[in-house]
């Protein structure tokens, strides 16, 4: 803001001020020269001098002729001015009767900021803004900048939020111990167990709430503008947490399939391609399934969409249940799913190729299917699903995404030409995985989850 000098400014007078109003004016318009005189006439000599844009006048109830008064100030000031009567709640029948007098409105002290905007007719966007600039403290350049690092990692969540926030408190205020709970959701610096000095609450929008805790500062107490800092630190907090739940939320929807809750393509893709990539680094095998439901027009046909989804959607949870928590389970297209096998606690061993507890999860997902009953397919709900599929495995079927589907697309092929209801390993078509010799361990259901 331009910074002009007392007498180009436009001018606040208060005549006989009841309380503290002319710094309560002094910092809420900032913009404005604010006198103040201790007598109604010397209110009207001042304003002799320079005109004033609001008058603010101090009621005294034992003031005798305060009309008077009122009217030889509203004289003297014109009508552009806002003339205000200011009383304590004690005088108030004393300012209203002195309103007909000639004065715009009357204020019981300490009158609130909206109260002094709407009495003076300040225009709402300049006292926004003066409000705003007046209270929010100026954050540094590396306020600024962890802010930036904050808005850009706000997909990694609330957890990552809460750490960065505190980590910008404790920066901020030149302290350790800075500790930040949310539900159940805690970021910390310092030590977190120490008393707190400061305990700020923060509420968000759902009902939530939570506490920013500043631990003791050994060399100086807090100041109140600190206080205030971490306020700020509070509200901004809020912002950030709503944002990463948003956040999360569109993720969530990004890389979810409607139909099944399962991942969606997108999301296996992108999975994949980072399980390869760590797979290659840690030296572990990662094996793909992809399959698919026979002859699932007929259910479309005969039973309607709806139950062909229900179908879509009970195999895709059947086979969920299946397998291990770890492994990913995703709807690819259609009828048609892709399960990503993966170990990494067992190094691949020179010379071994068959994925092993691979064999045993498809083992037990077609007797889950043989013996689910499917809610909407009438007499043919038990025994009458079945699916085929392909198998391959990195890294010796493929070394990208790319070629590990295309190498089990082509076995699962294999799969449905030699009459379905079977899997293949690629490279092994002719022999469905059932055929393969593997052993069910003893402890296989609890390999389940
Ligand atoms: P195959 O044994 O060769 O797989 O025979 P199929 O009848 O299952 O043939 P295919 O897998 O090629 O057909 C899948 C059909 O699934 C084609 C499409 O009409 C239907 N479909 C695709 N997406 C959906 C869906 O979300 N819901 C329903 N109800 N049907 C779908
Ligand atoms: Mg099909």
């Amino acid at each position: 803001m331009l910074d002009l000098p007392c007498e180009q400014r436009e001018r606040l007078l208060v005549i006989r001020d009841p309380g503290n109003l002319a710094e309560i004016l002094r910092r809420r318009y900032p913009q404005y020269d604010v006198t103040v005189t201790s007598t109604y006439l010397a209110g009207i000599s001042a304003l002799s001098d320079r005109p004033a844009r609001g008058l603010l006048i101090g009621v005294d109830p034992a003031a005798r002729r305060l009309e008077q008064a009122v009217a030889g100030l509203r004289k003297a000031a014109g009508d552009s001015s806002r003339l205000v009567l200011c009383c304590l709640p004690s005088g108030e029948p004393a300012a209203r009767r002195a309103l007909s007098a000639g004065a715009d409105d009357y204020l019981i002290c300490p009158p609130a900021g909206s109260e002094l905007d709407q009495a003076l007719a300040m225009p709402p966007a300049l006292t926004a803004r003066i409000s705003e600039a007046s209270l929010v403290p100026t954050p540094t350049w590396q306020e600024i900048a962890a802010l930036a690092g904050v808005l850009a990692g706000l997909s990694s969540g609330r957890q990552a939020v809460l750490n960065q926030v505190s980590a910008m408190v404790a920066e901020s205020l030149r302290t350790a111990d800075v500790r930040i709970v949310v539900g159940d959701s805690t970021g910390c610096t310092g030590r977190p167990d120490a008393e707190p000095a400061i305990a700020e609450p923060i509420t968000l929008s759902d009902g939530r709430t939570g506490q920013i805790l500043i631990g003791p500062r050994q060399r100086q107490p807090f100041s109140a503008a600190e206080v205030e800092r971490v306020r700020h630190f509070g509200r901004l907090l809020v912002h950030l947490l709503e944002a990463a739940d948003r956040q999360k939320h569109w993720q969530e929807l990004a890389l979810t399939d409607e139909g099944t809750g399962l991942p969606n393509r997108r999301y296996l893709l992108q999975a994949l391609e980072k399980l390869l990539r760590r797979a290659a680094r840690e030296r572990f095998s990662v094996t793909v399934l992809i399959f698919d439901v026979d002859g699932f027009k007929h259910f479309n046909d005969v039973y309607g969409h709806a139950a062909g989804d229900q179908v879509i959607r009970e195999t895709g949870q059947l086979f969920r249940r299946c397998c291990r928590r770890h492994d990913i389970v995703a709807r690819y297209a259609g009828d048609e799913f892709v399960v990503v096998f993966w170990d990494a606690e067992q190094p691949r061993v020179t010379g071994s190729k068959h994925p092993t507890d691979v064999l045993v999860v498809l083992r037990r997902f077609k007797r889950a299917l043989s013996t689910h009953s499917f809610g909407r397919l009438g007499p043919e709900a038990v025994g009458r699903i079945t699916i085929s599929g392909g198998l391959a495995s990195f890294p010796w079927d493929g070394a990208t995404v790319q070629d590990l589907l295309e190498r089990a697309d082509q076995a699962l092929l294999e799969a449905k030409r030699a009459g379905r209801d079977r899997i293949f390993l690629f490279g092994e078509e002719g022999r469905a995985v059932d055929d393969l010799s593997v052993d069910e361990p003893p402890d296989a259901a609890a390999a389940a989850d």
